[in-house]
């Protein structure tokens, strides 16, 4: 038996101010043919424990690219061509094989998104990856099990459907549950392979856009019963496909996706009911954003109850794990106007300032101009004066849960310390913080803070939420703001709930 893997992955906001480059994701993750060392990336544990479960079958496997990008603006057409046309020269290299297995994220757009395909060199730029199956079935023929493991932010498109056999989600959101969902799309192939189960899969649209915390209810609840579904031998896997709203495409929105042993009414009926379900709570499953001086108020208030730990305000806005750029202003403006203190913040992406503290050396205090540069959802940047606290070089953070933990790049890191306990990490990669060790390896006691403030959408919850007293989601301006019926939509749909305001 002869496995092929690959991972090519990104989220595309076609509102966000950056372009996706070669650049982007080789700061992010890429290697090639394997090689991912004792503790791998987390873009690498799917392709790592692939290779493990195959390997132990005494299956060969051959891996080709694997490459993941910090979410951004549109990927360059001549890059995802490129990595296109490696895949597919590795996989016809390859062939024979006996099955396919991809780790792609699923809201992958490329410029040229909003050109007809024929102006695109034939490539479906605004359903990247469905461009991408269609090929990799094309060289595979009809008669091969593939399947893949996706982001639930996917835009699941029926092109991505139509050629695969089986695709699996994440279901949580935190992604914590990552590397079950790749034992999951692994034992359905498996088992296709080995004649055990014929997979169809049957999806459905729901209609809407949103964005749904499995954290809390009533998502946690709909996440059980997909589970609890799945304890139905006929159904091998259950999954809500969330969409990415920052992204103008056609086939933006909700859509669940079953996948059955040969039982195509039956999953049809179970993904129509997902759908239907989605809609009742759909009011009810939206996070419950707080203005900014609203929940600054409720921040101070909370502080002020018995308990411990930081109370912890989500910039939602300002997420760089949707493409944002994670050095708006707003929020630390707002805190210096308003004198709070024993606060700390995760993180700014400042390259700049990162470079100028760095020669500074620790213990140095100077005048810095932060943040506020990459466009007007920056806000402007503010100068402070600020002492170099601790540098740490090319700096990793933790995600996930224990025991199933990765680590994920930060680039050069820097803690900034103001008057009355404001402090700020800096780094020099754009990314979100995902767990409190992206501040206590610089120095900042982030357990013992007061307030922290995170520029994250969720991703934060999985390594914060242990610390904090309470969580609030702020929607301050900037890229990500979280209100869709705003959002200057040209060609997905605006009749989705949630968009049709
Ligand atoms: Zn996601």
């Amino acid at each position: 038996m002869k496995l092929f893997i690959a991972t090519l992955g990104t989220e595309t906001n076609t509102f966000s101010p950056f372009v996706t480059s070669a650049q982007t994701f080789e700061e992010t993750y890429l290697t090639r043919g394997g090689g991912h060392g004792d503790t791998p990336n987390t873009f690498a544990v799917p392709l790592v424990l692939w290779r493990q479960r195959a390997e132990a079958l005494g299956w060969d496997v051959v891996e080709s690219l694997c490459a993941f990008a910090m979410p951004s603006g549109v990927t360059l057409r001549t890059l995802y061509k490129q990595y296109k046309e490696e895949i597919l020269a590795d996989l016809r290299a390859a062939m024979p094989v006996d099955a396919v297995l991809l780790c792609i994220h699923g809201a992958m757009v490329v410029e040229g998104f909003d050109l007809p395909i024929a102006d695109t060199d034939g490539i479906d730029c605004a359903d990247a990856e469905g461009d991408l199956f269609e090929a990799v079935r094309a060289v595979i023929g009809p008669d091969v099990p593939f399947g893949a493991e996706l982001d639930l932010h996917c835009h699941l498109t029926e092109k991505k459907v139509r050629n695969t056999d089986a695709l699996v989600l994440y279901k949580e959101y935190p992604h914590t549950d990552f590397p079950e969902r790749a034992e999951d799309v692994f034992e359905i192939i498996k088992a296709t392979v080995e004649g055990k189960v014929r997979p169809v899969q049957s999806l459905h649209d729901c209609g809407a856009v949103g964005v749904f915390h499995t954290t809390r209810e009533p998502m946690r609840s709909f996440v059980d019963h997909m589970i609890a579904l799945e304890g139905d031998e006929s159904v091998l896997s259950v999954s809500l496909g969330h969409s990415f709203p920052w992204a103008d495409v056609p086939e933006l929105g909700v859509r669940s996706l079953v996948v059955t042993d040969n039982q195509q009414a039956k999953g049809d009926e179970i993904a129509a009911d997902l759908c239907r379900r989605l809609n009742e709570i759909y009011d009810a499953a939206q996070p419950p954003y707080l203005k900014l001086d609203e929940a600054l108020d409720q921040a101070i208030a909370l502080a002020e109850d018995p308990g411990q730990g930081p109370v912890v305000l989500a910039d939602v806005a300002d997420n760089a794990g949707g493409g944002a750029s994670n050095d708006s202003t707003f929020m630390l403006r707002r805190v210096l106007e308003r004198g709070i203190g024993d606060i700390a913040f995760a993180n700014f992406w400042d390259p700049i300032a990162v470079q100028l503290a760095i020669s500074a050396g620790e213990g140095a205090t100077f005048d810095l101009r932060l943040g506020g540069k990459m466009g007007p959802m920056s806000g402007d940047p503010i100068d402070l004066r600020v002492t170099v606290k601790k540098i740490i070089r090319d700096a990793r953070q933790t995600f996930g849960k224990p025991p199933r933990t990765s680590k994920g790049r930060m680039g050069d890191a820097v803690s900034l310390q103001l008057e009355n306990g404001v402090e700020i990490g800096i780094n020099s990669l754009r990314t979100q913080s995902t767990n409190p060790d992206a501040l206590t390896q610089i120095g900042i006691d982030a357990p013992n803070k007061r307030f922290i403030v995170v520029k994250s959408m969720q991703h934060f919850h999985a390594g914060y939420a242990p610390i904090a007293k309470a969580i609030l989601y702020v929607a301050a301006p900037g890229t990500m703001i979280p209100y869709f019926d705003q959002l200057p939509y040209g060609i997905a749909r605006r009749s989705l709930r949630g968009i049709d305001g």
